[in-house]
């Protein structure tokens, strides 16, 4: 049998980024915290984040621009009071040392470990307490307030806060969020994983796989947006920055347009060589723009290997298609085995932007991954765990 402990003020589930950001302006104030964290230690996404050096905001993050939610005005209010200099400023207090890779996007010199200890050190000066090896399985409403329970206790608090996060990453994650949703009958947004490599559809894996560990610039486009940055041909799909991004767009049986060759009008290139080196192979003048190994792959599929100056225009129209919007349809995605976030959530209908309280269990908050807001790759993610938990801290 559960043993009931009276335990604190607020109740914080899960010591991630966000649950430990709140934890911490929590504490400031002077109210006893409790963060229960499922594994045997906390914050294991942030060690992971960023390939180890955890790239902890982006200077340049815009609510307007890059964030999804099936209301991209939600995050509005809480972006507006945390700022990722105010996380900065964290950081240059602790005498962190970090460097701008590209695009805003702040990253640790050494590693991520810095950053969580940062955060696990201003929860100890507020007095907070982190109880490990805690899992969740239940968040009900009752008189005194809330009782949470794990497998070997019952919590009560006044206040809850759900900090769970989302579904990437199984071994770490939980489905409490949701489930408690479920269980509260709070709406959510479908979930779905994002920021994730897409697979080979059954019909282009053998023609495409042998081009693995293949790199390059380009545009990927889906459903009206566009990222142009890296793109990495590997043995199951295509990875790299620019597919992680459209990934977040994609939707089942839609395919995502490439553009091999973002700064060359393909048509225009291949009608001038064609008129200017007529004697040259097509397949020499392509190695010219791309790497050698993706023109000779795609021989007898792109392109038949002539001279140039007998390509028809038919043919040459169909293969500057190729190059400036090559069409890949995914077979999938890598699911959240390898996806860094999850899209959808706790339906943001169901909370306050200003507070993250929910409007039909008052004292019961929900922040970070856990709810229907999703940033791009980038410092995005973070930076919107680090403002909601700040946000939810003030109103608690
Ligand atoms: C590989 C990888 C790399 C990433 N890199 C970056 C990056 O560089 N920059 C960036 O901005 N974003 C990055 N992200 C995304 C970022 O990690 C998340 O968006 C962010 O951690 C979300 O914060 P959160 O507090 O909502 O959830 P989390 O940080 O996931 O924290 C949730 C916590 O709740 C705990 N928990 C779950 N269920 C329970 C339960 N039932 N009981 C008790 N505790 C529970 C979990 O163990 C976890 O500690 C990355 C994600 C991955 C997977």
């Amino acid at each position: 049998m559960a043993k009931t402990v009276s335990s604190a003020d607020v109740i914080i589930v899960g010591a991630g980024a966000s649950g430990l950001m709140c934890a911490i302006h929590t504490g400031r104030k002077g109210l006893k915290v409790l963060v229960l964290e499922k594994n045997k230690k906390p914050g294991m996404k942030i060690l992971v984040s960023g390939g180890g050096r955890c790239n902890f905001t982006n200077l340049w993050a815009d609510p307007r621009e890059h964030y999804l939610s099936e209301n991209p005005h939600f995050c509005f209010a809480a972006m507006s009071r945390y700022s990722p200099w105010d996380f900065v400023d964290m950081v240059d207090k602790h005498q962190i040392g970090y460097h701008e890779k590209t695009l805003g996007q702040q990253f640790c010199n050494d590693s991520s470990k810095q950053i969580l200890a940062m955060l696990l050190d201003e929860c100890a000066q507020t007095g907070v307490t982190i109880e490990l090896n805690a899992e969740v399985t239940d968040i009900q409403p009752d008189d005194k307030g809330f009782s949470v329970r794990t497998q070997n206790q019952t919590f009560e608090a006044k206040k809850v806060v759900l900090a769970s996060g989302g579904l990437s990453l199984p071994k770490i994650a939980s489905a409490l969020a949701f489930q408690t949703a479920n269980k509260l009958d709070l709406s959510v947004v479908a979930p779905r994983a994002a920021l994730v490599p897409l697979t080979w559809n059954t019909s282009d894996k053998a023609l495409f796989e042998p081009l693995s560990g293949i790199s390059l610039d380009v545009v990927a486009s889906c459903l009206g947006v566009s990222f142009r940055e890296g793109m990495l041909f590997t043995h199951r799909g295509l990875s790299g920055p620019a597919i992680l991004q459209i990934s977040s767009y994609w939707r089942e049986g839609e395919s995502v347009s490439i553009n091999l060759l973002p700064d060359v009008d393909a048509e225009s290139w291949l009608r001038e060589t064609r008129e200017q080196k007529p004697q040259s192979m097509v397949s020499s003048q392509l190695k010219t723009l791309l790497p050698n190994r993706l023109v000779e792959q795609m021989d007898g599929h792109w392109f038949e290997d002539i001279q140039i100056g007998n390509l028809s225009n038919t043919k040459l129209t169909h293969l500057a298609k190729q190059l400036n919007s090559w069409k890949f349809k995914p077979g999938g995605s890598e699911g959240y085995r390898t996806a860094e976030v999850t899209i959808g959530g706790i339906d943001t209908a169901e909370l306050s932007s200003k507070t993250m309280e929910c409007k039909r269990y008052p004292n019961l908050y929900v922040i970070g991954e856990a709810v229907d807001v999703t940033g791009w790759l980038g410092g995005y993610n973070f930076q919107w765990a680090w403002a909601s938990a700040y946000s939810c801290a003030l109103a608690l």
